[in-house]
């Protein structure tokens, strides 16, 4: 009776148990939830720049990455001054984060196609160079939109690795060719003499790879961002590019845009003094 009875308890805690972890296991994520050692750190480097959608960007952006673990923001805004506005949603948002500055020098603001966001990444990268020892870092705009599971796949890249990214050119998509399970070529509506034509959302690079690469950096060449920053990566054999997102057959990574509202035109005071409106505008970017 009393063995019955102990039976019966045993096999309904274990059940419990198992139906825990299997709620705890999101599926086919290869994350750490389950043992002790910590993920390497992946150090995601945002260029952001002020304007009034730039608050709302970056709060979608961290509530997606809020959900990885060990993860680094660099949140860098082509500016000299940090916009505050941006300073308060990074802290309320809550991951480890750096709020650095790297404005676009003066010679490139003139040109009718601007290398945008590029003297942010490549604070990026000397902060990389100054600070990490290992793990992996990704160049995350503000505005694209990032399923969860790229982020558990990348941060164990070996040197480079890469994926297919939605939304790009006429073709809708920028991918890597995989042939036989190897990289064989690339699929861009634009190619444009590139080695690596491929989008800025589309790879990954490992610290270590990275740090042995002195010279590794982004050039300010519209278009060719990528593969000057890739081919800076030398030498690389397309052999030892790791295709993730199941050898490239799923869009895990788009390159949204954002419509471009109006600068906010200024708050009538004499009307509105005295009401919450006076500091709803400190809240507009
Ligand atoms: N960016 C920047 N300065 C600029 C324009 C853009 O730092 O003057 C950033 C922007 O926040 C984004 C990245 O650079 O993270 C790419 O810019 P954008 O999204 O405008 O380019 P697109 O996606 O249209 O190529
Ligand atoms: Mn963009």
């Amino acid at each position: 009776m009393y063995l019955s009875i102990f039976l019966t308890t045993a096999c309904i805690i274990f059940y419990q148990y198992q139906l825990s972890k299997a709620n705890l296991m999101p599926s086919g994520n290869v994350d750490h939830i389950d043992n002790e050692i910590p993920p390497p750190p992946l150090y995601i480097i945002t260029p952001t720049y002020k304007r009034p959608e730039q608050v709302a960007e970056i709060t979608r952006l961290g509530y997606t990455l809020k959900h990885i673990p060990n993860i680094f923001w660099l949140v860098i805004e082509d500016a000299t001054l940090q916009t505050p506005q941006l300073t308060r949603q990074l802290k309320r948002i809550g991951i480890p984060f750096e709020h650095l500055t790297a404005p676009m020098p003066n010679k490139f603001k003139k040109n009718k196609v601007k290398p945008r966001g590029v003297s942010n990444r490549n604070r990026g990268l000397d902060w990389i160079r100054a600070n990490a020892t290992d793990g992996v870092f990704y160049f995350a705009d503000d505005d694209n939109t990032y399923d969860l599971q790229i982020f558990h796949e990348m941060r164990y890249t070996k040197k480079v690795s890469m994926w297919p990214v939605g939304l790009v050119t006429k073709y809708g998509l920028s991918s890597p060719i995989v042939r036989k399970g190897k990289l064989d070529g690339f699929y861009d509506g634009w190619i444009g003499g590139r080695k690596y034509p491929v989008d800025m959302a589309g790879f990954a690079v490992n610290v270590q790879f990275f740090l042995s690469r002195p010279k590794a950096e982004m050039p300010y060449k519209p278009g060719y961002e990528e593969d000057g920053f890739l081919k800076s990566l030398a030498p690389l054999n397309n052999t030892e590019i790791e295709l993730l997102a199941s050898q490239c057959t799923e869009v895990l990574t788009w390159h949204t845009q954002t419509k471009k509202n109006q600068p906010a035109s200024n708050l009538d005071l004499k009307k509105y003094n005295g009401t919450n409106l006076v500091k709803l505008r400190d809240m507009i970017v």
